[in-house]
């Protein structure tokens, strides 16, 4: 996926969840802002907030249980015209602690199961007891933590008398009678003062931080709370709510053996393929052994015949014919095996203080800060004057050397840290370091450069001049590897968009002739707009179906108005160490299967596809016929980036298209991270898809 983001409006934030729900009892003095903080809690982070308060008054309500054993109690002239007489009520459960205590012991327990159910009812995953009585109704024991917010006597004394139109001896007396701001603070894990609104929220957020990372301490055991009431509705829910779910509760356990089997694979063919090229060459030696043959114009082509055709080497469409006329419509698996990385620059070497670099220009979109201090291999082609071509592959076997680009020590990067993200490494200090040993027995300047040419020399035979002719792409030296302790995920460089690639290429029938015609096109130039000739903003594509539609004699107009495709490329999962850039509902999850993509884009869905319902609904149906896991997936928060895809290259010829593909974790970093049972589901869904008619 492209990322559509301009660099500086993209926002990052340390806040996380540990994925449980976190119970948290908010308390204080009348007056200290505690509905305040509640609404930036309900805002900011989707608490739902139980108001004690607001449940102490309706579990009074006419008619209730409560109310006639409060009317036992304390006498039944407490209720005028079927309501309570609070102030009645009020001069005789104050007048003594015992009847106090005996008011709280009808009250409470009514206020507890009202907040249980409620709580019950909602699906935040943070859920706030907002009780000024927190300790008194023994609500803080099902808490995970609970929180004070305080302010200074006289701030309170403001604040009521402006709130309740009283006068400041009356409140004074209120305040008296309840508990001092030194109680909450011994009382409660945490205390924050709330003396003006900006930085009462910033002292919220640190709570928050601390609570959601999930590594606090300041979590504690609690009681558990009990939710019968949540499943009076359960039956109502299952059937209208739809909540995606983990694959290991929906699959067979066989998938998850089969999707560790099938990964095995996908991480062999990643290992040896890091850039567009090495992609496209191991697809099509995939191919012909088995029984691929290249395309040829003109030719006429029947059904079950299976070809491809190598664009360049650096873009592949493979193509099974199907059993009906290419009038009939084709069915297109798009994805794309270029990664962002740092081309070498076409005159690159140079030396600075005895030290020989390279120059890089960044492709795609790569935050590059994450490109120092890392082990880097340089892959590509280099051709000679004479049209030779020589391949370059450094770094990637264990005896190769490696390359890195250097980065400041924090000792002296006071001025960098200081600066956005963004600006902290600047685009031409990408250097990549390659050498440090002068040539033998040269006296003048440069000695260190001529010392890399003089190896580059003897090892290619090329020239600084040849590398005019060269595309020299640096890539992460990392070995894609098992990630967690379960072997779950794996982490590598380039799953985007490989990890669709590569399902989209082994999901293409073999020993069964497909209804329509198949393809499966792996392009190129993804990460940079799709243009130039290997790019899904060319012809080849489009060419490639006229030509097989006019060699057996169909509208190739028609056909494409028939075809069907699925725009194969990555999705950003949601990350519980960034939840803010996520819209929870509508983003995609691991391990939730594969996600299916309505529309990419940014800032009101501009520069995309948008599938149409009709289409979807069709893709949806082929998921749920064959036992496919989807989820659909948003990237992100409306407005706060975006991105793209090819989907919006191949519907402009009339062809309807949707996103699909896998979830990845630090999306366009060096290392990213899928879920193996993802990929597994994608290869599935793109089976069902080139199979369907
Ligand atoms: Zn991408």
């Amino acid at each position: 996926m492209t990322d559509g983001i301009d660099t500086a409006a993209s926002r990052v934030d340390g806040s996380g969840t540990s994925g449980t729900r976190l119970f948290l009892g908010l308390t204080g003095q009348s007056g200290a802002g505690k509905s305040t903080a509640c609404g930036y809690l309900r805002e900011k982070y989707g608490a739902f907030v139980a108001d004690s308060d607001r449940i102490a008054r309706e579990v009074v309500e006419p008619g209730s249980p409560v109310l006639d054993r409060i009317a036992e109690a304390f006498g039944n002239d407490v209720i005028v015209s079927g309501r309570l007489d609070r102030a009645v009520l009020a001069a005789r459960a104050f007048s003594s602690d015992e009847n106090t205590r005996m008011l709280n012991r009808i009250v409470h327990p009514a206020i507890l199961e009202r907040c249980f159910e409620y709580a019950g009812q909602s699906d935040a995953s943070v859920v706030i007891f907002d009780a000024p009585q927190l300790f008194e109704s023994g609500l803080d024991a099902y808490c995970d933590a609970t929180l004070a917010v305080t302010a200074p006597e006289s701030e309170l004394i403001k604040r009521i008398t402006a709130r309740d139109g009283i006068d400041a001896k009356t409140a004074e007396k209120r305040l008296a009678r309840q508990h001092s701001a030194e109680f909450f603070e011994r009382s409660c894990d945490f205390t924050v003062s709330n003396t003006d609104k900006t930085g009462l929220f910033r002292r919220l957020d640190t709570v928050m931080a601390e609570l959601l990372s999930g590594s606090g301490p300041k979590r504690r055991k609690r009681k558990a709370i009990p939710m019968e009431n949540n499943d009076k509705y359960k039956d109502l829910k299952d059937k209208l709510f739809f909540s995606p779910k983990h694959v290991a509760e929906t699959g067979s356990k066989d998938d998850v053996g089969a999707a560790d089997e099938y990964c095995r694979g996908y991480m062999d063919f990643l290992a040896r393929s890091k850039t567009e090229r090495e992609c496209a060459e191991y697809f099509v030696a995939r191919a012909e052994a088995a029984g691929f043959r290249p395309f040829a114009y003109g030719e006429k082509y029947a059904a079950g015949d299976r070809i491809y055709l190598n664009n360049r080497g650096k873009s592949v469409i493979f193509a099974v014919i199907g059993k009906q006329g290419a009038e009939k419509g084709v069915k297109i698996a798009a994805a794309h095996i270029d990664s962002p990385r740092l081309d070498l620059k076409q005159a690159p070497v140079f030396e600075d203080t005895e030290l020989a670099y390279f120059k890089t220009h960044y492709y795609g979109g790569i935050k590059k800060y994450q490109w120092t201090a890392i082990p880097l291999a340089l892959h590509g082609v280099i051709m000679t004057a004479d049209g030779e071509t020589v391949r370059v592959c450094i770094g990637e076997d264990d005896g190769d050397p490696k390359f890195v680009i250097t980065d400041l020590l924090p000792h002296l990067a006071q001025e960098q840290m200081k600066k956005p993200m963004y600006e902290g490494v600047n685009a031409e200090s990408l250097n990549l370091l390659v050498g440090s040993r002068p040539f033998k027995n040269d006296p003048g300047s440069e000695m260190v450069k001529l010392g890399i040419l003089n190896l580059l020399y003897e090892k290619y035979g090329v020239t600084e001049r040849d590398l005019f002719r060269a595309e020299l792409e640096t890539v992460p030296a990392f070995k894609p590897c098992d990630i967690g302790l379960d072997r779950s995920m794996i982490g590598a460089y380039g799953h985007d968009d490989k990890v669709c690639a590569y399902p989209a290429f082994t999901a293409i029938p073999d020993g069964v002739i497909p209804e329509k015609t198949c393809i499966c096109v792996l392009t190129d130039k993804e990460e940079t707009g799709s243009d130039g000739p290997t790019g899904l903003n060319s012809a080849y594509l489009t060419d490639f179906i006229t030509e097989l539609c006019e060699s057996s004699g169909a509208n190739p107009r028609q056909c494409m108005s028939a075809s069907e495709c699925l725009s194969a490329d990555v999705n950003a999962a949601f990350d519980p160490g960034y939840p803010d850039v996520m819209e929870k509902r509508n983003c995609s999850y691991m391990n939730r299967g594969v996600v299916l993509t309505k529309f990419t884009g940014s800032r009101g869905k501009y520069d995309t596809n948008d599938a149409s319902a009709e289409f979807i609904a069709k893709i949806i149906k082929l998921m749920d016929d064959n036992g496919v896991a989807w989820q659909a997936g948003e990237l992100g928060r409306v407005d706060l980036g975006g991105g793209g895809t090819v989907a919006k290259y191949v519907s402009a010829h009339n062809i309807d298209t949707v996103d699909l593909g896998v979830p990845v974790l630090s999306m366009h970093a060096p290392f990213e991270v899928v879920a193996k049972s993802d990929v597994y589901e994608t290869e599935k869904a793109f089976r069902a898809f080139y199979l369907s008619d």
